[in-house]
């Protein structure tokens, strides 16, 4: 977590009548100190496991406030549940997902960042994000049967 997300994050809890306690300071750390996606409930359990007093309604509620200020980004992939990620420093990347095992795989493709490019131009858009997802079987899952799982 960079000072400058630091600020931001104090600017956007002081815009939502919340204060910069440590524990949402500890919320955001999670996500940023992690390459992972994590869901709310993962970094909730996180935070337990390294004896932070936090309540489960404060890491979902902070979990939500970062991803609507464009602090961290979220994606659903197919089971209901959002998935975090650090997002200011990265650069865009999109995902592809595997089905049986849930593995992800991030990757980054200039030909599908220039059509999207081209589709917002042709209709008159400004992008401001893109959820770019394809799901599939993972090499691993491929080469066990479906019976066995
Ligand atoms: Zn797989
Ligand atoms: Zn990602």
């Amino acid at each position: 977590m960079t000072d400058l997300e630091l600020e931001k994050f104090k600017r956007v809890l002081n815009d939502e009548n919340l204060k910069l306690t440590p524990q949402r300071v500890e919320v955001f750390r999670e996500v940023c100190n992690s390459d992972e996606h994590l869901e709310a409930e993962e970094i909730y359990l996180s935070l337990k496991q390294r004896k932070v007093n936090i309540s489960r309604a404060t890491v979902y509620r902070t979990m939500d406030i970062l991803y609507q200020h464009d602090l961290v980004q979220r994606m659903d992939i197919g089971d209901g549940k959002w998935r975090y990620e650090h997002w200011l420093d990265c650069h865009q990347h999109d995902h592809l997902i595997c089905i049986r095992c849930g593995t992800i795989v991030e990757f980054v493709s200039h030909q599908i960042e220039e059509i999207q490019q081209d589709v917002a131009d042709k209709f008159n858009y400004k992008l401001l994000r893109h959820v770019h997802q394809l799901f599939g079987l993972c090499k691993q899952c491929r080469k066990t049967p479906m019976s066995v799982i």
